[in-house]
């Protein structure tokens, strides 16, 4: 058996062109998340501990792997891709494309870009929401709509897809698709510019009803939207913020804003409000999830 395996490893070797390392195709990081994803309106399909939950875990993956079949289509070497819901163990692992890797679980200390670096030539987000405050979307919110009400970065407010598309910009990688909602595919396009491709795989008509559309044109459309998001992936910008970063985030109520001031540096701006700089961004990020973690204290 050895002998054989050596025979077929020499074979190998042989059809191997000597010296020319194979080119792998592009590496790409997808962060996953749900509320954006096709058949969700509701936390009830959400939450891990719903009656409805099982089902929409299922789509979860299913949306994701028609946007992993089209980076594969536009000839992607590698996908890593970040479940960035809750938990963040929504996909079952052995539902996940094979050929693509999953980095499950939390806490992680990027949370929903848990993994990203310079060595990825591009991000996508699927099942991607709103940011807090817009309508009509399914289940707007900034990270956690229990206690953020707003988060601004330099003066300008930004949703989760703005604070990770400026993780992504620190490493110099571009984030070329979103899918999501026909509301938080406008709120990207405005944001991260217009050479980002979107695909809706939904339009909601508040902030717990939508119209999915077919499911199957849905998946299509994603599939498509994927392979010509990284075919043009050269074209797209990395959405990169200026330093120093001013952070200030505006919590739900005037408690929330207590435990955040143990940290040094935070500062209190207003009864909800706080504020902290930082001249690296990932720092400050790191930052800002743990006034979030202590605000819910
Ligand atoms: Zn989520």
């Amino acid at each position: 058996m050895a002998r054989m395996i050596a025979v077929i490893c020499a074979v190998f070797l042989l059809a191997a062109p000597a010296g020319l390392a194979q080119k792998k195709g592009p590496k790409v990081f997808i962060s996953a998340d749900m509320e954006g994803i096709w058949g969700v309106v509701h936390t009830n399909q959400t939450s891990s501990d719903s009656a409805e939950y099982g089902a929409a875990r299922k789509w979860m993956v299913e949306d994701v792997n028609a946007v992993i079949d089209g980076l594969f289509d536009a000839g992607a070497g590698e996908i890593v891709v970040n479940d960035s819901h809750a938990t963040m163990r929504n996909i079952q692992a052995d539902a996940l494309n094979p050929k693509a890797s999953l980095i499950s679980g939390t806490p992680k200390p990027l949370s929903m870009m848990q993994g990203i670096d310079a060595s990825y030539d591009a991000v996508v987000f699927a099942g991607y929401h709103a940011r807090a405050g817009t309508a009509p979307a399914i289940l707007d919110h900034t990270i956690s709509g229990g206690t953020v009400r707003a988060i601004r970065v330099n003066g300008q407010e930004l949703p989760e897809m703005g604070l990770n598309a400026a993780i992504a910009g620190y490493y110099k990688v571009p984030v070329i698709l979103l899918t999501g909602d026909t509301e938080t595919c406008g709120q990207a396009s405005a944001l991260l510019g217009a050479g980002l491709v979107t695909a809706a795989v939904k339009e909601a008509t508040g902030r717990f009803a939508a119209r999915m559309f077919p499911r199957e044109e849905a998946r299509a459309r994603l599939r498509a939207a994927a392979k010509e998001a990284l075919l043009k992936k050269d074209g797209i910008a990395p959405f990169r913020l200026a330093p120093p970063f001013m952070f200030d985030v505006e919590w739900q109520t005037s408690a929330q804003a207590e435990m955040p001031l143990l940290l040094p540096g935070v500062k209190r701006t207003a009864p909800r409000s706080i504020s902290f700089s930082a001249t690296d961004y990932i720092e400050g990020f790191k930052l800002l999830r743990a006034t979030i973690a202590l605000a819910a204290y």
